[in-house]
């Protein structure tokens, strides 16, 4: 087992205005994230210091913010140049790129908001190795799982325990990922959003308060629509997914993830089917345009 006390990430982090080693990184033990996981969060992919999607990340960041009653801590530009900075300090390298505002530090520990607060903003960089698409064709493993959560499952909280426990669950059971069952829904991954293939039809649930609205999953529906892939968005049940010719789950770090056995059975051949073969390719081509076509 991989003895995570001596893991190593000797990147460059950004803390309120400073950027300095992740291990010299330092936050109040008062702050409201620490204390009440008030806080918004987004992650987003890099690839030689190029960051996808900045733009939709930061939107939904916004939203997630208005949501929690709390102002953008800076524009769209200013998170460019403060992102700009990291990436020239960690070299231009390949990451997922942890982003994560909090109501930041107040003395004493009261639930409600402070008169003044001050945003805590917090940004690291996980080194992040790209896995090939001949690594990903082996396929994955997912398990329903429960909904514990609350009821704003649209709100990127850093309250994640609801999904830790469920991720933990499915992962005592030998799966790679999660899907989360409510009311006999099928909502999202526990860290992803979901599609399944029937009949030739390509599936989602739409969007709602009950999942988070992610951003590769409108890169996917765009893609598919664009190459006159029909992609439906409405309910789909746990029965749906369980006779599904394909499930594959999408998140900005994984990107398009393949699912070949749901719950202990095998879905389609067993392995990853040509609607998961046709989106990586279109996602994998999207990617190598937008990263090539900015100089950095
Ligand atoms: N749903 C949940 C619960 C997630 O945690 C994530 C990503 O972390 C996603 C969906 C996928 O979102 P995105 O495509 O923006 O990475």
């Amino acid at each position: 087992m991989q003895n995570m006390q001596n893991m190593q990430n000797n990147t460059i982090a950004y803390v309120n205005g400073e950027y300095l080693p992740l291990d010299k990184a330092q936050i109040s033990p008062l702050d409201r994230g620490f204390i009440f996981g008030d806080g918004v969060y987004e992650v987003l992919w890099v690839l030689n210091g190029y960051i996808f999607y900045l733009e939709p990340h930061i939107q939904r960041l916004n939203q997630s913010l208005k949501q929690i009653g709390m102002e953008a801590p800076h524009s769209l530009e200013e998170w460019q140049a403060i992102l700009n900075t990291l990436m020239e300090k960690n070299e231009q390298g390949n990451f997922s790129l942890y982003l994560q505002v909090t109501r930041g530090t107040y003395p004493i520990r009261k639930p409600e908001f402070p008169d003044i607060t001050i945003p805590t903003v917090f940004i690291a960089c996980f080194p992040h190795t790209p896995v090939s698409k001949a690594e990903f064709r082996k396929g994955f493993k997912a398990r329903s799982v429960s909904d514990i959560r609350w009821k704003y499952c649209d709100i990127k909280t850093t309250a994640r325990q609801a999904y830790v426990l469920m991720l933990q669950e499915v992962k005592k059971q030998g799966a790679d990922e999660g899907i989360i069952i409510r009311e006999g829904l099928a909502l999202e991954g526990t860290a992803s959003n979901f599609f399944i293939a029937k009949d030739g039809i390509l599936m989602t649930p739409p969007k709602s308060d009950a999942l988070l609205s992610g951003i590769v999953r409108d890169v996917v529906i765009a893609l598919a629509r664009k190459n006159n892939i029909q992609v439906l968005e409405q309910n789909i049940s746990e029965t749906d997914l369980e006779f599904a010719d394909e499930l594959w789950t999408t998140s900005s770090v994984r990107g398009i993830y393949p699912i070949v056995e749901y719950n202990g059975r095998t879905l389609g051949l067993g392995v990853p089917g040509p609607f998961w073969e046709r989106i990586w390719d279109l996602y994998d081509e999207e990617c190598n345009r937008l990263s090539l076509s900015i100089p950095h």
